[in-house]
């Protein structure tokens, strides 16, 4: 079966410092991939080269094509959607017409306008009551559900998320998260750059560890749980 994502040596530097280097990736379709690693490890590195921000070398295929001289705009005409760190939103716009923007490249009927909507205000009930109000205003959770959200509406193939959990309270953390699983449970294809490994872990199917740029460890997020070396390093462990 052609992986839905395919990154094969990926390198990336910023100058004279290489952030990424010789990474491999699969993500299959419908699954939920998840990167785990200390500060600086290279995961938003590696997420902004996946969607074209920055400049790589080596091979990065989508739907088994080579996207590696593809604009950014293409890559997301394509179905790549990046949520980044900083959520993103345009803070004087109400909810909904964030929302709207998110459906803009796809140019949905009225009728399909209306059903992704629903589905989004399905997820995040919260965003339909605060609707009309100023994303500026929302709290970091509900900015994090609007950024999600606007994601959704452009009916992504693959969903990126970089660091979800960023700067939430745990309550907030664990809402989103079960989101995230949720959508995976309906057969979205997601990969989850996360500094909370658990969380991450038990959010995915697949899990790797980066280190210092390179891939120190991958396999199934179930294993990755109760890998030693993981636990001692990332899950609390002494
Ligand atoms: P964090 O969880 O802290 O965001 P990360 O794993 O996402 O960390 P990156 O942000 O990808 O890590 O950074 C990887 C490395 O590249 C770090 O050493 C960082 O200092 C460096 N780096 C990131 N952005 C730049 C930049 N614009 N210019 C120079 N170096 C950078």
């Amino acid at each position: 079966m052609t992986a839905l994502l395919q990154i094969e040596n990926l390198h990336v530097a910023y100058g004279k410092v290489e952030a990424v280097q010789d990474v491999s990736l699969t993500l299959e379709a419908g699954r939920a991939v998840s990167v785990i690693g200390p500060n600086g490890a290279g995961k938003t590195t590696l997420m902004a080269a996946a969607i074209g921000l920055l400049p790589s070398s080596g091979t990065i295929r989508f739907e088994g094509e080579d996207i590696g001289n593809v604009s950014v705009e293409d890559r997301v005409r394509r179905g790549l959607c990046l949520v980044p760190e900083s959520r993103e939103l345009f803070g004087e716009m109400c909810v909904a017409d964030n929302l709207l923007l998110g459906a803009f490249t796809r140019r949905p009927s009225a009728a399909k306008l209306t059903q992704l909507l629903d589905r989004v205000h399905g997820l995040f009930p919260r965003l339909a009551e605060r609707r009309h109000q100023r994303a500026d205003t929302l709290s970091g959770g509900e900015r994090q559900m609007l950024a999600i959200g606007r994601a959704l509406m452009s009916e992504p193939r693959l969903l990126m998320l970089d660091e979800p959990s960023l700067g939430l309270a745990p309550l907030i953390v664990k809402e989103i998260l079960a989101i995230v699983r949720s959508l995976r449970d309906d057969g979205v294809s997601i990969l989850l750059v996360e500094q909370n490994a658990l969380a991450a872990l038990e959010s995915s199917d697949y899990g790797y560890v980066l280190e210092s740029g390179q891939v120190a460890l991958e396999g199934k997020s179930a294993d990755l749980r109760s890998d030693a070396r993981v636990f001692e390093s990332y899950l609390g462990g002494v």
